[in-house]
Formats: C-alpha cells, sequence, structure tokens
C-alpha cells in the first residue's frame, strides 16, 4: 500500500498521466470535429441534391414565381436550362405548368411564344402552328410568331398560307423578299396538278426573273427532268449545285453538254470521268485531277459541306433553311479533300 502512494507521488508518472491526458483529449477533439464535418458535408449534399434543377417538379416552378416571389423572368431563365439540355418534354410541362397560373396578359404571350418555339424545336410542328395561331388571334403584329407560323407552314408544305404570312410580314416592313420567291417555287414544284413539262417552264421563268432559287431548280430538274437540265445548262452558274453533280451516276451525264460547260469539265476532270484532266482554278479540285493521272492513287475523293453565310454554321447536309438560325437559302458549299474509303475496301476484298 505504501509503495503505491510512493508510485503516485512520482513526478514522473504524474507527468507521463498530464502528457497521456492532453493525448487523449485532443484526440477526441480532433475526432469529433472530423465527424462534425462528415456530418456537414453530407447534409449540404443532401440540401444541393433538392435543388438541382432537374429534380424541380413543375409545381415548383409555380412555388417559386407565386410562394417565393422570384421574378418571372428568372423562372423562365431556370425553365429555359431544360432546352439547352435538350430535354424539351421537360421545358413544355413546366411552360403549359405556369400558363395556367399567369394571367397577366404579356407574360402570358411570352410563355405562349417559349411553348411554340419549344414546340417547333421538338419537331411537333402541328402543335407549334396551332400556339402560335393563337398568339396571333390577341397579337396580330407579332413579327416572333409570324416567323414561326410562316416556318411551319413552310415545313408542313402549306405553302398558299406561308404565302399569306409573307403578305402580313411585308406590311410590318419585315424584308421577306427571299422568301417569296423561294415559296413560289415550292409552290410550282409541290403542285398535284400540272405536268413535270409545265412546272419545269414554270420555274426557269422564276429563275429567269431571280437567281436565288437556282438551286432549288437544279435540284428538281436533277431528279425529275435530266433531259430538261442537259438541254438548258448554259442557263445555269454549275458551281452552286456542283456537290448534286459530282454525284450524279455516270449514265446520268450528258457529255456533249459537259464539253461545252467549263466548269463541269474540270468537275468531272476531278471525278475521273474526263480523260483530258482539264485542271480548275479550285484547288481541290486540281488536286484531285492530278492525283487522277497517277493510275495507283485512288485514295483520295471529294467531299462537301456547307456553311451558312449568315451565323457561320457548317453542316453536313444541303438545307434550303438554316437549321440555326432559320435564313433561308444561305449555305455555300465548302470542299474538302477526304480519304476514299470505298477503293480501299474494294482493294481489301
Ligand atoms: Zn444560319
Amino acid at each position: 500500500m505504501n509503495g503505491l502512494v510512493l508510485e503516485y507521488r512520482d513526478p514522473l508518472f504524474g507527468i507521463i498521466v498530464l502528457f497521456t491526458l492532453i493525448f487523449v483529449i485532443s484526440f477526441l477533439t480532433y475526432s469529433f470535429s472530423m465527424y462534425k464535418e462528415k456530418k456537414a458535408r453530407r447534409e449540404y449534399r443532401k440540401l444541393f441534391k433538392r435543388f438541382e434543377l432537374g429534380k424541380l417538379k413543375e409545381d415548383d416552378y409555380v412555388h417559386l414565381y407565386q410562394t417565393y416571389n422570384l421574378p418571372f423572368d428568372s423562372v423562365i431563365l431556370l425553365a429555359s436550362t431544360f432546352i439547352h439540355k435538350g430535354d424539351f418534354t421537360k421545358a413544355i410541362s413546366v411552360y403549359l405548368t405556369l400558363l395556367e397560373h399567369v394571367n397577366d396578359r404579356v407574360k402570358k404571350e411570352e410563355l405562349l411564344e417559349l411553348l411554340g418555339s419549344t414546340y417547333f424545336k421538338a419537331g411537333l410542328l402541328q402543335r407549334s402552328k396551332d400556339i402560335f395561331l393563337k398568339v396571333l388571334k390577341f397579337s396580330p403584329r407579332n413579327k416572333h410568331a409570324l416567323t414561326y407560323l410562316l416556318i411551319c407552314y413552310e415545313k408542313l408544305k402549306e405553302f398558299d398560307k406561308a404565302y399569306e404570312v409573307t403578305e402580313s410580314l411585308d406590311e410590318l416592313r419585315v424584308n421577306i423578299s427571299r422568301e417569296k420567291v423561294y415559296l413560289e417555287a415550292m409552290s410550282i414544284i409541290n403542285d398535284p396538278i400540272n405536268s413535270f413539262d409545265k412546272k419545269c417552264k414554270q420555274l426557269l421563268e422564276l429563275f429567269a426573273a431571280n437567281k436565288l432559287i437556282e438551286r432549288v431548280v437544279v435540284q428538281y430538274l436533277l431528279q425529275f427532268n435530266k433531259t430538261f437540265f442537259w438541254n438548258n445548262i448554259n442557263l445555269f452558274n454549275t458551281s452552286i449545285s456542283m456537290d448534286l453533280l459530282w454525284y450524279l451516276s455516270f449514265d446520268d451525264i450528258d457529255f456533249d453538254s459537259v464539253s461545252k460547260n467549263e466548269f463541269l469539265l474540270e468537275l468531272y476532270s476531278a471525278k475521273g470521268y474526263i480523260k483530258e484532266g482539264i485542271q480548275s482554278k479550285i484547288f481541290e479540285l486540281n488536286i484531285l485531277t492530278t492525283l487522277q493521272k497517277d493510275k495507283s492513287n485512288q485514295q483520295a475523293d471529294l467531299n462537301f459541306e456547307f456553311i451558312c453565310n449568315k451565323c457561320k454554321h457548317i453542316y453536313p447536309i444541303y438545307e434550303n433553311r438554316c437549321p440555326h438560325c432559320h435564313s433561308i437559302l444561305s449555305f455555300q458549299i465548302e470542299l474538302e479533300i477526304t480519304k476514299n474509303y470505298i477503293d480501299e475496301n474494294q482493294s481489301l476484298q
């Protein structure tokens, strides 16, 4: 017993106990703070998830607007994130829900416009058309709605109605002359009664007055009346439709007409159809013509891209109306030399 008391009184032992206590306390404090931090992080993540935009229900947008008094423009901006993500269905259902709760006429019109353009982007043209007709009922001078309605009618091949819309836009001093010529051409092409011959003559008359529709006319003729095209080849600037002529099958080419057309001689030299190998001012065609002379080298081919001269977006396929900025007949051809995969595959067989 005495020995034990002595041990407790040992000053060295006291110091050891003190340090052990300090260590245990600091360890516990550290562990507790780590636990608290982890817990806080977990809760933050939970909270963050709850407010993630994708998790918000349609009604939440109504609450944000009505209960929390978030400005209308901010609610619209939040909903527009779905459009940027390509989730049109969600954006549409948010707009439809908001429409039920918004009474202000201007805000209602803005929502309807957004709904109409989202239907349009989602490819639901009939619905988009109906929405814009609704907007125009109480706001007949709405240029945005008229423009969308025009494109909807055009895509639905209701060209006469589209033309009527151009007249309304004309009255509002919107420059719509390009659309008018294009719609006239499309009306001729899609006329269910006229014969092919009559359509060709009408198209040519329209083209004589306006060169803008050249490619539309050439495309139609190459599809339905090649003889008419070759007989009138001198009327056309063939470089505008060079991709269509490049992919024309050998048997459909009238080489008598080609022999009188400088550009076509260059194009078909590059393709390897003209053995004389006529050199071109166009760099890509010139390279291909030179490669054609070397029979062992058949690995290069021509590819076409189309750049919109308004918005500068590039597309692999030609469209009469730019899918991005909706400009009419704004595509320009760009050439690029590519590897000839067909020849390579054939040589492997
Ligand atoms: Zn464009």
